[in-house]
């Protein structure tokens, strides 16, 4: 049997591992050992080079507000890179501190304005913002649902952050809510769908939870990296988990 195996880089995952983000790489290597997909991972944080040509998937897990400041001044110099990847249809899960710094900036709940990187255009404000009226001062926390009315299907998760998140031009929500909070409290959108990068608040962790997002995703990685496959084929019998 051939040997298949995809490369992912957990991007600054000593630092933005808040709620065990991690689960989501388990997640992935759980169906793809189901299809005979080898999954190596790899930590690439503070200093390092992101070369952008070396991964099928990457996981930008979150963090508390300290943490993404360390992390917004590192990411400067892998700026060019990421967004080479992404603009190449790279598979991306950045999930709430990592999905706000994707972006052109993120306010801590002191209102310190944060730069993100701005390769993705949405921008996150504080929970003080006077603009948004919902949940004034407070985090918003809590099991949330939300449906992607593209594909029908539903994601399940629990949220929890301060930021106000508000999607720019050619971003669109990864789903709509149902029951919860979501980007902001105000627009029903939940996360970002940018070409293969998906932007969430989820955590616990979301492919863990949401096992058809996980082969969603793992599929676009593996027909990125090997087109010759029929990987949906492969994946159709493998049963989708759900928590
Ligand atoms: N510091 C951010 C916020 O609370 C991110 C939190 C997180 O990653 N869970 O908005």
């Amino acid at each position: 049997m051939a040997d298949y195996t995809l490369s992912l880089a957990h991007l600054y995952g000593d630092l933005m591992n808040t709620y065990g983000d991690y689960g989501n790489i388990i997640a992935l290597r759980y169906y793809a050992k189901q299809i005979g997909v080898t999954i190596d991972d790899q930590l690439v944080s503070l200093n390092d080079t992101f070369d952008p040509k070396a991964y099928d998937f990457v996981l930008f897990g979150g963090g508390q507000d300290y943490e993404e400041t360390i992390v917004a001044k590192d990411m400067v110099q892998k700026k060019e890179a990421l967004r080479e990847y992404i603009e190449n249809d790279g598979p991306l899960l950045a999930v709430c501190g990592g999905f706000q710094l994707l972006g052109h900036y993120m306010e801590m709940a002191d209102g310190t304005k944060v730069d993100g990187i701005g390769i993705m255009d949405h921008y996150t404000t504080n929970m003080t913002d006077p603009s948004v009226k919902v949940d004034e001062g407070k985090r918003l926390t809590g099991d949330i649902v939300i449906k992607n009315n593209e594909t029908g299907e539903t994601y399940h998760g629990f949220e929890n952050h301060q930021g106000r998140t508000f999607l720019g031009k050619g971003e669109k929500a990864l789903g709509t809510v149902v029951s919860g909070k979501g980007n902001n409290g105000m627009d029903q959108s939940e996360g970002v769908l940018y070409h293969n990068v998906y932007g969430s608040y989820f955590h616990g962790p979301i492919f863990t939870r949401n096992g058809n997002l996980a082969k969603r995703v793992l599929k676009t990685a593996l027909q990125r990296r090997y087109p010759d496959v029929d990987w949906a084929a492969k994946l159709e019998n493998v049963p989708a988990e759900t928590f």
